[in-house]
């Protein structure tokens, strides 16, 4: 019997146990963290051997195969010994996809991913048996063994590619690439970008890869690199023969001579980058021959997704909007270009080493008043402080958006688009944005 070691006792960790189990191995669980009670239920119940709270290095350097969470770095010692061992490292994409034929359909990039694969599910699903996973929902590996649906939609992130070896996904989506995570990637911006890249690199030519045709970093890299996949770009400033790009409100996609034309009008997801994503989204449905009809009324009936420019109330005419997941200056340039009114900005958090000189052009156009919201403010002071009037501190979520609800005049929006991680003052991301929405609605 074959032994297959699972690092980390999460979402993905778990799902791998149990398909990996129903597939004939030996499997052990170790978690250096302590595993969340709903996944070691799942544990017990399934008879599968765990560790919480401890890596036994005995009880894993005998393993014939390792799966890592994506959670966990390159440079931690154990993995070290893993490698020095020889024993294969895989990610739970790489493990869980020999276990299925469907189609795959998988989407990466810094912004966008998961408003992309969440579209790109609601497009297909209308006349498709699909699944969505990845970073998303339950694990692919369990979907695998519980549903086994012909078709997946899977959100990918950066550390998922960095352990594959023969996943090759039929259709691969690149939304954008900005620097991200270079933590991960001894802080070379080069080694974040081929990670991104490897979506592709067991392709051939019968798959597909949809990119921004628009990103400098991807077309940069399409330059200097041979691929094998056939290439499905999308732009907002160029006519796109085969693929797709934007012209007087419509999205006109062309594959092999049959073109979609998409009026977005009506659609309810707003701002350029989504027109991005939505262009992304639809070129896979076309892919897989759902009807041009159903794509058109799909696409206007997707309320979006949470803390992603989520309209949250009206009061007093003016709209507050949830955009606690941006957590880049990327993501929140995207959300200051769609502002089509005065906005409160209330940004601010753990600064990644954010350049906030893209925002300025947006802050002067479109901000009537900052309030900075995280424990130190003093770059944003110092970046927005000689371009908006009203720069305003705070320390909390209520008292933000107290400060907020004074500041706006009828026909304002408030904005939270923080360009930082949360950890200072929250959680997570959606804490953030669930804070955000609790102190509109006690307003
Ligand atoms: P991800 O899963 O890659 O983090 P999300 O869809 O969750 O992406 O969106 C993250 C943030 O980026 C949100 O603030 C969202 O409004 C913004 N965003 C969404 N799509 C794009 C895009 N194509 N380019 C830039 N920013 C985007």
């Amino acid at each position: 019997m074959k032994r297959l070691v699972i690092l980390g006792g999460g979402e993905s960790g778990v799902g791998t146990a149990l398909l990996g189990k129903e597939k004939g191995y030996e499997v052990f669980v170790s978690d250096k963290g302590k595993i969340k009670k709903k996944y070691k239920n799942v544990l017990l119940n399934n008879e599968i051997e765990f560790e919480d709270e401890q890596h036994t290095v005995s009880e894993i350097l005998n393993a014939d195969i390792v799966m890592k969470s994506p959670g966990i770095p390159d440079k931690v010692a154990l993995i070290k010994q893993i490698r020095e061992a020889g024993i294969k490292i895989v990610s739970e994409i790489e493990f869980a996809s020999k276990y299925t034929d469907a189609t795959l359909i998988a989407i990466t990039g810094s912004n966008g991913k998961t408003t992309t694969a969440t579209l790109t599910h609601h497009l297909l699903k209308q006349e498709l048996e699909v699944g969505l996973a990845g970073n998303i929902g339950d694990s692919f590996a369990k979907q695998i063994l519980e549903e086994d649906y012909r078709n997946y939609v899977l959100e990918i992130s950066s550390f998922q590619l960095d352990d594959i070896y023969e996943f090759q996904p039929k259709v691969a989506i690149l939304t954008n690439i900005t620097p991200d995570h270079l933590d991960r990637y001894d802080y070379k911006f080069e080694n974040y970008i081929a990670s991104k890249f490897r979506i592709i690199e067991n392709q051939t030519k019968d798959d597909y890869f949809i990119y921004d045709a628009d990103d400098e970093v991807i077309t940069t890299w399409l330059q200097n690199n041979q691929i094998q996949s056939k290439k499905l770009p999308f732009s907002l400033t160029q006519v796109i023969e085969e693929g797709a790009y934007y012209k007087d409100k419509k999205i006109i996609i062309t594959i092999d001579n049959n073109q979609t034309i998409m009026p977005t009008e009506n659609i309810t997801l707003e701002g350029k980058h989504n027109i991005k994503n939505a262009m992304a989204a639809s070129t896979v449905a076309h892919l897989l021959k759902i009807r041009k009809q159903t794509i058109r009324e799909s696409l206007e009936n997707f309320q979006g997704v949470e803390h992603r420019l989520e309209h949250v109330l009206k009061i007093n005419k003016v709209q507050y909007i949830n955009d606690s997941k941006a957590t880049n200056v990327n993501a929140t340039y995207f959300a200051l270009e769609s502002m089509n009114a005065p906005t409160v900005w209330i940004v601010g958090g753990v600064d990644k080493g954010n350049d906030y000189r893209e925002l300025f052009q947006f802050v002067n156009e479109k901000v009537k008043a900052i309030i900075c919201l995280g424990v130190d403010n003093k770059k944003l002071i110092e970046a927005f402080g000689n371009l908006v009037d009203v720069v305003v501190e705070t320390q909390s979520m209520n008292e933000a958006v107290k400060v907020a609800y004074k500041i706006a005049y009828a026909g304002d929006n408030v904005l939270l688009s923080p360009a930082c991680a949360s950890f200072d003052l929250f959680d997570n991301y959606e804490d953030r944005g669930r804070q955000f929405k609790k102190a509109i609605r006690n307003l």
